[in-house]
């Protein structure tokens, strides 16, 4: 049976790799990629009915997954997964098949699998469809929000639950050890991690900036990243050293800034339920409610899909409204290949420079990488026009 299999996969083996072109090497790959999600659903459909006739019980194993974990030498965690996945996919066949086409990969499959509760099945095997469609056509990250969001439509009481479980597995260790440093480690839910994450963020670009320009001043106009005073991890550290001075700094009783991280919700009207963080991680409506209190309530209005309001200013940068705006409409990197959603710029589709307006229209989210790319080289814009010009 896995004969011809071999033979393929040792034609693939000795093929001349220095002989391929980029482009043939690219297309290559991806091929490759579907042909995985094949042999993994056609392993998975061979699983299945061995693990139903229980064939692994004759070597006295307990379960299918650890004679798995003995016979090939699978780490426990992977041969449970994959026994767990052939199991259910058998129940979802618009799953299967499209897994079995190469147009979804295990991981897609991993992904619905875990959505599919016995909470939510009946609404899966509605959707199922629609949840697959989504896997064909978007990247993974969006696909995830899909599903995110799908499951806390099917249950939302288990989406609370579990935006609550989250918040009491928040934990945080720090000790000195006998040397007199200190050692920490913390486990935080995604609204505070996020608000965190932010802070620290900020305080580490202006450490940044204050070591560039300390550099710039030691070594000229050729300064790079190596020629820095700190690491980025020390760096890290500083940044939150300094997050404790400014802590104690504050006047106590003194207004707390705000946001501390931000929370996209409504827009239902034109792209579905929307109730997420700035970095894109989908929270669960109930994990806003304690920092409400707290939190600045930004109103925004949406005119149609992909207009917020006009800022029609005649200025060189994107500032107040008019950028706010893009940020809002457009939330990650607008390349293809990118989906970065912190730290990005606004930037002019097309240039200020060749006469192009500083509006919301000519405005899209850049990454500092693709900002700068830009200039040289056109975006794909599309998987299949990758090359470039
Ligand atoms: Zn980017």
């Amino acid at each position: 049976m896995l004969e011809e299999l071999s033979a393929a996969v040792d034609g693939l083996l000795s093929v001349d790799a220095h002989g391929l072109s980029d482009g043939e090497l690219s297309e290559a790959l991806v091929g490759l990629e579907a042909e995985r999600a094949r042999l993994d659903a056609a392993e998975a459909r061979l699983v299945a009915m061995w693990d139903a006739r229980k064939a692994w019980a004759v070597d006295g194993a307990r379960s299918g997954a650890a004679w798995l974990a003995w016979r090939c030498r699978l780490p426990r965690a992977e041969a449970r997964r994959r026994v767990r996945l052939a199991r259910w996919v058998r129940d979802a066949p618009v799953v299967e098949r499209a897994w079995r086409e190469g147009e979804v990969s295990a991981a897609h499959v991993a992904l619905l699998a875990r959505a599919c509760t016995a909470r939510t099945a009946e609404a899966f095997a509605r959707d199922e469809k629609v949840l697959v469609d989504a896997a064909r056509q978007l990247r993974f990250g969006e696909f995830a929000k899909v599903v995110a969001y799908w499951s806390q439509h099917a249950d939302p009481d288990g989406a609370e639950d579990a935006a609550a479980d989250q918040v009491a597995r928040r934990q945080m260790h720090l000790s000195q050890s006998l040397d007199g440093m200190w050692l920490g480690d913390l486990v935080l839910d995604p609204l505070g991690g996020a608000a965190v994450a932010e802070t620290l963020a900020l305080i580490e670009e202006e450490l940044f900036a204050a070591d560039w320009a300390e550099a710039k001043t030691r070594v000229g106009d050729s300064v790079t990243v190596a020629d820095l005073g700190r690491t980025p991890p020390q760096r890290r550290a500083d940044a939150l050293v300094e997050m404790a001075v400014r802590a104690r700094a504050a006047p106590p009783g003194g207004r707390r800034p705000a946001p501390l991280f931000t929370v996209h919700v409504g827009y239902e009207t034109f792209a579905g339920r929307v109730c997420e963080l700035a970095n894109g991680a989908v929270v669960a409506p109930g994990a806003l409610v304690p920092w409400l209190d707290g939190a600045d309530i930004e109103r925004v209005v949406f005119a149609g899909p992909s207009r917020v309001i006009d800022v029609g200013a005649h200025t060189r940068f994107f500032v107040g409204g008019a950028r706010r705006a893009i940020e809002i409409r457009d939330r990650t990197c607008y390349h293809p290949t990118c989906d970065r959603a912190t730290r990005l710029q606004v930037d002019h589709v097309q240039p200020w420079a060749a006469g192009g307006a500083t509006t919301q229209d000519n405005g899209r989210l850049a990454c500092p990488h693709h900002n700068r790319l830009r200039n040289r080289r056109a975006a794909p814009t599309s998987p299949d026009d990758g090359e470039p010009p």
